[in-house]
């Protein structure tokens, strides 16, 4: 297959071939003792190989995005129920002015 298959930020729990990422060490001189990530079935071109230590800073800075927009989320939702208050209240001053109509 010499299809370029695209590797996705951050850890990944499958190779693009849709094995299943293993954790390893490498014991190289140049890397000794440096964890990397890969295909659980093929080792090679195509298949996932990355740094441990790079692909967590790649999860960090993806979660601290989803972060930012969770809390933007918030931020919506509470200005959305302050407005939904906002109608309540008028919603019972309508209720209360008709029901003094009511008994007159
Ligand atoms: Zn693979």
């Amino acid at each position: 297959m010499d299809i370029k298959m695209e590797m996705g930020p951050g850890i990944l729990r499958r190779c693009p071939c849709g094995a299943l990422t293993v954790v390893l060490t490498s014991k190289t001189k140049e890397n000794p003792g440096r964890r990397f990530y890969r295909c659980g079935v093929v080792f090679g071109e195509n298949h996932l190989f990355k740094w441990a230590d790079e692909a967590i800073v790649e999860e960090i800075e993806a979660l601290a995005e989803k972060q930012v927009a969770i809390e933007n989320g918030m931020l919506e939702i509470k200005e959305q129920v302050i407005e939904f208050k906002k109608d309540l209240t008028e919603i019972v001053e309508v209720i209360a002015a008709s029901s003094k109509h009511l008994r007159k």
